[in-house]
């Protein structure tokens, strides 16, 4: 059953990965045109705009070429995630932003990072507001629609926390129940499934703020990604993680579909990271291993 949910998976990358092969036809011309460009742009053409589309022009340019070189990468993504994306004091930290440092800096760009709704991110790139979606970012059939994915970073699943004296012992018994997620996320859409059952879905644009009104008798139970799960309940009181994870998930980059060229670009910063074993130093510096 889980092997047939990633094969669904990798099949549905596939044809994303195809479909933006096709209509990346017409990028490539740009970009081949553009090739006298890349050699000049070095000077001090930089206001926004432009900044965005030679970033996407270039990107034919190989990463070893540093064809972005002082361009910017725009992330958009949703700090209330940890350890992936989350505020330390004036400062957004996490896996994901480290990641997507590392990629900047092999790609020779300077990475902004962009803190809006969780499901504001792929409008975002689909309006070219944003170039990468690093948030713990679930690879979905529906989310392929809209935006290319990478190759996944890295593995997931959903799990329940409820009060450590609650009679909720299992997925079975989220039957009726008042389940607390975060708007638009993988969670969100496994917990809808119990709406069949009675179950009540409450959605909150924080996953701490499912769990703070969990603790305050408003909801039975919360699901959400593991580890920001671990942290909440590291964080609380009173509070526990079922044993039973609910899902498999593969976290990955989310682009602009069609954008093959800055898809290329950041699967091959990624390869180098997973290569060189960065990419792992990067999680094993926010996740300790069990
Ligand atoms: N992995 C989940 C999803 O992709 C949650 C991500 C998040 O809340 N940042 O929907």
């Amino acid at each position: 059953m889980k092997k047939q949910v990633i094969a669904l998976l990798t099949a549905a990358m596939l044809a994303g990965a195809m479909a933006g092969c096709g209509s990346g036809g017409a990028d490539a011309t740009t970009a081949a045109a553009d090739t006298t460009a890349a050699e000049t742009t070095t000077a001090g053409d930089t206001t926004a705009a432009d900044t965005k589309a030679e970033a996407e022009d270039e990107a034919e340019t190989t990463a070893a070429a540093a064809g972005g070189e002082g361009k910017v990468l725009v992330m958009a993504t949703n700090a209330e995630f940890p350890p992936y994306e989350y505020h330390d004091g004036g400062d957004i930290v996490g896996i994901d932003v480290e990641v997507a440092e590392a990629i900047a800096g092999k790609l020779g760009m300077t990475l902004e990072v962009e803190d809006i709704a969780f499901d504001s991110i792929i409008p975002e790139l689909e309006s070219g507001k944003a170039d990468i979606g690093v948030a713990g970012m679930t690879v979905n059939e529906d989310r392929l629609k809209n935006v290319d994915f990478t190759d996944p970073y890295t593995t997931a699943s959903q799990v329940i926390i409820v009060k450590e004296d609650s009679e909720i012992a299992g997925p079975d018994d989220l039957k009726g129940k008042y389940i607390g997620v975060q708007l638009g996320t993988t969670g969100d859409i496994y917990a809808s499934d119990y709406e069949a059952d009675g179950s009540t879905i409450e959605r909150y644009n924080k996953g701490f703020e499912a769990v703070q009104a969990m603790q305050q008798g408003k909801i039975d139970a919360v699901v959400i990604d593991q580890e920001p799960a671990k942290v909440f309940v590291s964080q609380n009181e009173g509070i526990k993680i079922l044993d039973e994870a609910l899902t498999v998930e593969e976290y990955a980059i989310a682009v602009k579909k069609g954008n093959t060229e800055l898809l290329d670009q950041v699967n091959g910063a990624l390869a180098e990271l997973k290569e060189s074993g960065e990419l792992q130093a990067i999680i094993d510096k926010y996740i300790s291993a069990e």
